[in-house]
């Protein structure tokens, strides 16, 4: 396994589109145990294929943060089924390193996705796991947290990114 080096914002890989996968077997297999290995070391609780610059339909989920294997989950060309109700959450996101932003996300969502292998699964979700499916399956559409600010919100959130930036606090973009 390797440790990818993680995209930060202004990257324009982060905003790129995703191509769906339909290429499986011990290629992708790596590739989505260095997307885990890379979310523990962060620390996050998912990441997406195009934060380390892969800009395909793939993201994984690990909300014990590799403590629980039954935790882990595989999202390959994953789609939103249906989903329900609404919540508003704190977020932050690996791409912004430091930054949270408060944002409303559906409270229960069904996911349908591909392992790496390429078997099919779907599976109804709620509350933290929700909010970070919704999170990765935003990234593999190019959708980032800043996307969901608007006015005065987004503004002071911008404000927060050039501030990270000019303290040298967030690492360059490669
Ligand atoms: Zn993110």
């Amino acid at each position: 396994m390797t440790v990818r080096s993680i995209l930060i914002y202004g990257d324009p890989r982060l905003q790129a589109p995703n191509s769906p996968v339909d290429e499986f077997g011990s290629e992708l297999e790596e590739f989505v145990d260095d997307l885990f290995e890379t979310g523990w070391r962060a620390p996050g609780l998912g990441l997406a294929a195009p934060q380390v610059g892969v800009n395909l339909q793939v993201a994984t989920i690990d909300v014990s943060v590799g403590k629980d294997p039954a935790a882990r989950r595989v999202l390959v060309n994953p789609t939103i089924v249906w989903s329900d109700g609404s919540a508003t959450v704190e977020e932050g996101c690996l791409s912004f390193p430091g930054l949270y932003t408060s944002l409303v996300r559906p409270r229960r969502l069904r996911v349908r996705a591909q392992d790496a292998a390429g078997e099919w699964w779907e599976e109804t979700v709620s509350d933290l796991l929700a909010q970070a499916v919704c999170h990765e399956l935003d990234h593999l559409a190019g959708t980032l947290i800043v996307d969901h600010l608007r006015g005065l919100k987004r503004q002071v959130f911008l404000r927060r990114v050039a501030r990270a930036r000019k303290l040298g606090v967030w690492p360059r973009s490669s």
